[in-house]
């Protein structure tokens, strides 16, 4: 075996907005800990969890935990994917929140009636998960529904490539140091940076 063979490495991608631009909403201190701490973190330890895989595959690690390693593999890099779509769908300086438009207004009609009952599920989805974890909307591609999930923690038992229209990171470390323990506050906040140009770009990709 060549000891050449190696695996592509993840990236950190450039947050699409500067650090406070959810302010007030969201705290310039919450995101700054947020994306250069815990992102920034799941990158690097999926690409060391990458040369780990790439040591063991060269045989120059014995003893060594497979359950643990993919595992490891796993909580690290949906943790990367998971907020790579966080980021992007959050709108700065005020461009968020409000109603979608487009075909997902269109659908949200069909299916909930109203936004304002989309919303009240929506919140209601939010504010149900427990301890730590993702709401998330996401675009069934069987029934052309769309519905809500829950992931807890970062697990998905699957690498997070669901047709994920909006997404909400309800970790600690998401709100902690703005909201404290109040997680509802933090969550009618978020309602005010969502980005509805970006979920109908989602959509729209998944309907195609
Ligand atoms: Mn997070």
């Amino acid at each position: 075996m060549s000891s050449s063979q190696s695996f592509k490495r993840y990236e950190l991608p450039p947050l699409p907005y500067k650090i406070d631009a959810l302010e007030p909403y969201i705290s310039g201190q919450v995101i700054d800990v947020h994306y250069n701490g815990h992102h920034k973190g799941y990158v690097t330890n999926s690409n060391a969890t990458l040369e780990k895989l790439e040591k063991i595959n060269r045989g120059e690690i014995s003893g060594y935990d497979i359950q643990g390693v993919i595992r490891n593999l796993v909580f690290n890099v949906n943790g990367h994917k998971l907020h790579s779509l966080y980021w992007q769908n959050m709108a700065p300086n005020g461009k968020g929140g409000g109603k979608p438009g487009g075909k997902l207004a269109d659908l949200i009609a069909t299916q909930y009636g109203s936004f304002d009952k989309f919303k009240q599920i929506f919140t209601e989805a939010m504010r149900s998960l427990p301890g730590t974890g993702w709401t998330v909307l996401y675009y069934d591609t069987e029934t052309g529904n769309l519905e809500f999930t829950t992931f807890e923690n970062h697990f998905m038992n699957h690498i997070a490539e669901l047709p994920v229209v909006v997404i909400v990171d309800e970790f600690e470390h998401a709100y902690y140091l703005q909201y404290k323990n109040n997680r509802n506050s933090y969550i009618d906040a978020w309602w005010n940076v969502v980005n509805w140009d970006d979920a109908e770009k989602r959509l729209e990709k998944y309907l195609k």
